[in-house]
């Protein structure tokens, strides 16, 4: 157990403050806190951000890049560390754990080189006597807000480009999870940024997200969590017409069409579904399988989930860890419940495992669910299946995308041609075909509909920080 602190201005603040406790939820146990800050601390964050802005925006893309492999590094150097912090505060298999640190750290890799491709262009003038050229600037103070279901990878998808760019930040992680947010603040520290380029606060979401949405200094709000509270977040932003970028929500479909391969199926819809326990904006949480293969993938996929193992996400051999409190595993029985009393059939699982001071959900796979049970129309979280047969691909199409959100979706085929004209009509901004895993630091990121605005990832990503200036150029 240790006390953790906020980063402001260089300096590790907030020793006197109200503390907020940060608890595992395999058993319960408190493994740290962090200082429960709000409108005074964000303001002085801002502040502190807006005066480095001045000189780090004046840096070289180059001189970024050599801050941002240091940081590339140190992440990998504190590997186990990061992990282990994770793992403890939200649960997620160490194993799991392992990979977002070292996924997070390809982020600031990636942008560290993508930075020194800022490109202007020069545009041709109509006139002999003007030249027309379009500059690119960083946008300015970054306020980044982050969940607490990646609680590393969400933040280096955020900052690598942010601060690549020339922009500075101030950090808001989730107060399920916000130990891990100040290890790699430390480590950011280490890496010598200078002081004011990173900030942290912790504490109250309300009142820091309403003092960073207030102040005039904040030009950018970069934010991934639910779609409620993005929503909140963009009509407070409304009032000094900031720039956004919104990663909410999901409810990905996936469709497995009769010629599907079905081990390569089974293998990919574990790893979607059944990821941190299910717990990702990405997770496939509708799984939608032709009449043809139907029985015979229940049959092998129902096995393979029974093989999962469920505990403590410290443990290496563990599967499946907690969700990340009671309220989820509330939210699941409830799902669960809901489909059972409107005739689906439960295969395995179903069971809440709370016993001991975890908050623990079985894998559970449901057949036989249709449009009209709350699991297939609200986003899960948790570690359930839910199946629904189909006939045609239209019908799998229009089951797919009755849904007010766009994120991901995955299919099965072994079909180029179906494969491809499938994926045509559907309206996610990420697909993997044949993929359970589809994401990566240098490709787009980033919902249709209700599940966001803009593209975290990829040359896209970097954009986002960026602000573009046209400059005409008199030439009498
Ligand atoms: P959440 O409740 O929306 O919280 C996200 C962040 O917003 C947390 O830091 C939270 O702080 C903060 N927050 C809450 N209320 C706020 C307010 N009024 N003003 C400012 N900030 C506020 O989401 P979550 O439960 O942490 O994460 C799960 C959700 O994130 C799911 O819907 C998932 O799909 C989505 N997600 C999306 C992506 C993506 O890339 N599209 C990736 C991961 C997760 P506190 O926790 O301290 O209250």
């Amino acid at each position: 157990m240790r006390d953790y602190l906020m980063y402001i201005n260089g300096e590790w603040v907030g020793k006197d403050l109200e503390k907020l406790e940060v608890k595992n939820p395999a058993n319960g146990k408190v493994v740290g806190s962090v200082p429960i800050g709000g409108e005074i601390e964000t303001n002085q964050a801002i502040d502190s951000a807006h005066e480095a802005f001045q000189t780090w925006s004046q840096t070289t893309a180059y001189e970024r890049a050599k801050y941002l492999k240091k940081l590339n590094d140190l992440i990998l150097e504190n590997q186990e560390e990061l992990a282990q912090i994770m793992t403890i505060e939200m649960g997620k298999p160490i194993k799991e754990s392992r990979g977002e640190a070292s996924s997070a750290a390809t982020y600031i890799e990636w942008y560290a080189e993508e930075g020194k491709r800022i490109y202007g262009e020069t545009v041709p003038s109509h006139l002999a006597n003007k030249r027309m050229q379009v500059w690119k600037k960083p946008v300015g103070v970054v306020a980044a807000i982050t969940p607490w279901n990646f609680p590393v990878a969400m933040l280096t998808r955020k900052m690598g480009p942010a601060l690549a760019a020339g922009c500075t930040i101030v950090i808001k992680p989730s107060g399920e999870s916000p130990l891990t947010a100040v290890k790699l603040v430390e480590l950011c520290e280490k890496a010598g940024f200078p002081k004011g380029v990173v900030n942290l606060v912790t504490g109250s979401s309300s009142k820091i997200g309403t003092a960073m949405m207030e102040h005039d200094n904040v030009r950018k709000v970069t934010f991934t969590g639910s779609t409620e509270v993005g929503k909140l977040l963009i009509k407070q932003s409304a009032d000094q017409v900031k720039r956004l970028s919104m990663e909410l929500g999901g409810h990905a479909p996936i469709i497995i069409l009769d010629d599907a391969n079905i081990d390569t199926a089974i293998k990919g819809v574990i790893a979607s579904k059944f990821r941190n326990a299910g717990q990702t904006c990405v997770c496939g949480n509708r799984i939608y399988v032709q009449s043809g293969i139907h029985d015979t993938f229940l049959e092998k996929f129902t096995e393979a989930v029974t093989k999962l193992t469920i505990g403590d996400g410290i443990n290496e051999e563990t599967d499946i860890g907690p969700l990340i409190n009671q309220s989820s595993v509330d939210k699941v029985t409830r799902q669960v419940a809901d489909a059972l009393s409107k005739g689906a059939s439960l295969l395995t699982g179903g069971e809440a495992l709370t016993n001991q001071g975890g908050t623990f959900y079985s894998p559970t796979v449901l057949s036989g669910v249709d449009t009209s049970m709350v699991i297939m129309e609200e986003e899960t979280f948790g570690p359930v299946a839910p199946v629904q047969k189909f006939e045609t691909v239209d019908e799998a199409i229009r089951l797919a995308n009755d849904t007010k959100y766009g994120l991901a979706a995955y299919v099965f085929t072994e079909s180029v041609v179906k494969g491809t004209l499938l994926i045509e009509q559907l309206n996610f901004g990420i697909v993997g075909w044949n993929d359970g895993t589809p994401s990566a630091a240098q490709v787009p990121f980033g919902g249709m509909k209700e599940s966001g605005i803009g593209r975290e990832g990829g040359h896209e990503g970097l954009e986002a920080f960026l602000e573009t200036q046209y400059v005409s150029i008199g030439m009498d």
